[in-house]
């Protein structure tokens, strides 16, 4: 673990085990943090920012994270390959994802030195008034394993553009990409303990977001878990950003391109095996093209190659661990004791080369009612239902019918109502005829049940800065 710039094993003598989804082996190990731990770490980040990162100026911070994104950038291969063995995701993207990550601490690089406040005209000019953007101090980073570095990006980049100090804590599941990219944070220019990283599970949960130093919270991961670091948080009334799960719907009216929205929506759930929180995992289709679209799908299904994760032409890999696998298999198992009819998948998959890894099936279930319990929770694995629908309000009101927000997409060549749906869908996210495209320019959160707070784009901002009100009478 890196702590005030110093790399330690921690006071408590436990390791855990990481295991590589595609063969269940052993291949790292972490070290399990105890409270002490998490409390010096928080103790050197509150030091840090008093007594010298808050008066290092904006232009030196900006010229730090562009050589971070440098760095990223010169250890791509490194750090995705690392990914990749960690949680199964495939090399292509996990590749792409250090680009995404490199982009995101350039883009923030630029607002460093950008944090303005505003004059206020008060009282015929008899005050004068004006305000000041100031970082909040010590930020706890928590991030989920199916993409750690760029799920890293997200919350780092801003925070420490704002100025704040951070104490990161990685998934107990995948911690060795967030290890070695730790090691590029002094060669970036960052002084000791400005980025602290401790590793371990949910034990440590408490002290990382109970700890009245800590100014500000911002995790990614799941609902339970987010639950109780909001009562935790709760103590201190310190702010928390959370970016949680999704049953996105994804909408094809009959108008659409076809090629493009059955290409699109069979990327949009079954990448990364579909454990993204962005999976669009309910297709939405309207009747005049159901049969054909379900077609469609399931050819394309077919055809997606398992394999080693590390293989360039594989396209989809193993799960990231045991507990997803059995929780996957037991959900369409669920779905098939609630009638579902599946058209493809539908349990483990197997073959020569996928006999040592948590593989599963890729999974269509077709005719879906929306009422089935894997239409309504988050499956994070790589399972599609798809729905018929009659008409746009129905489209809109099937799409809404859920307790998440995150994610939509809705496929059609009629630009009103494009934009027409885009505005009634209860989600913090739209892609009109395109889906999972991302920007760090463009903001990124969720709504309902996925959580509060954006990430990416100047609100990321917002999310690490306080506004100060300065008066004087003149
Ligand atoms: P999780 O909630 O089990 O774990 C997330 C993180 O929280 C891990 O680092 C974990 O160790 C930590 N944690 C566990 N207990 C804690 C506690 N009591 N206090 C503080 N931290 C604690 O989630 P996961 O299984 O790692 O990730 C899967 C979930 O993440 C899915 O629901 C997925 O949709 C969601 N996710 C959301 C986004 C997004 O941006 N919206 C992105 C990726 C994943």
């Amino acid at each position: 673990m890196l702590i005030g710039g110093e790399w330690t094993d921690g006071t408590g003598g436990e390791r855990l085990d990481s295991y590589n989804p595609f063969t269940q082996e052993v291949w790292g190990t972490i070290p399990q943090a105890t409270e002490q731990d998490v409390g010096n770490a928080i103790e050197i980040a509150h030091r840090t920012f008093r007594e010298r990162w808050r008066h290092v100026n904006g232009r030196d911070r900006a010229a730090m994270l562009n050589r971070l994104a440098d760095l990223i950038e010169e250890n791509a291969e490194e750090l995705a390959t690392i990914d990749s063995t960690d949680n199964g995701k495939v090399i292509r993207e996990t590749r792409s994802q250090m680009r995404f990550a490199a982009r995101n601490y350039r883009y923030f690089a630029g607002y460093a030195d950008k944090l303005q406040g505003n004059t206020i005209p008060l009282d015929n000019g008899q005050m004068f008034d004006y305000t000041l953007v100031e970082p909040l101090g010590v930020a706890v980073l928590i991030t989920a394993w199916n993409s750690p570095l760029p799920l890293l990006a997200n919350k780092l980049a801003p925070a420490l553009a704002a100025g704040n100090t951070v104490v990161i804590k990685p998934s107990e599941h995948a911690s060795l990409s967030t290890l070695a990219f730790g090691k590029l944070i002094a060669k970036a220019g960052f002084p000791d303990g400005v980025v602290n990283i401790v590793t371990g599970d949910g034990r440590i949960g408490n002290a990382l977001t109970a700890n009245p130093l800590v100014r500000k919270i911002s995790f990614t991961g799941g609902l339970p878990t987010a639950r109780r670091i909001l009562e935790s948080a709760a103590a201190h009334l310190i702010p928390v950003t959370t970016e949680l799960g999704g049953k996105s719907p994804n909408i094809i009216f009959a108008d659409a391109d076809l090629n493009a929205a059955v290409t699109g929506a069979v990327a949009g759930v079954f990448g990364a095996s579909g454990q993204t929180c962005i999976a669009g995992s309910r297709l939405l289709v309207q009747r005049a093209i159901y049969d054909e679209v379900c077609r469609l799908v399931v050819e394309k299904v077919r055809g997606i190659k398992l394999g080693n994760p590390l293989d360039e032409t594989t396209e989809m890999g193993p799960v990231a661990n045991r507990a997803q696998l059995d929780k996957i298999l037991a959900m369409i198992q669920q779905a098939r004791d609630e009638g579902a009819n599946i058209a493809v998948g539908g349990a483990k998959a197997s073959g020569p080369a996928l006999e040592g890894g948590y593989f599963v099936e890729p999974t269509v279930i077709v005719d879906v009612d929306p009422s089935l319990t894997i239409a309504r929770e988050e499956v994070f694995g790589p399972v599609l239902c798809i729905i018929p629908f009659e008409d746009e309000a129905d489209a809109v009101a099937i799409a809404n019918a859920t307790e998440y927000g995150l994610a939509s997409g809705v496929w059609t060549n009629d630009l009103r109502r494009a934009h027409r749906v885009a505005r009634e869908i209860e989600a913090g996210l739209v892609w009109l005829n395109t889906y999972r495209a991302s920007y760090v320019g463009a903001p990124f959160g969720g709504t309902k049940l996925s959580g509060h707070g954006r990430e990416r784009s100047w609100h990321a901002l917002l999310e690490y800065t306080q506004v100060k009100n300065v008066m004087l009478d003149l």
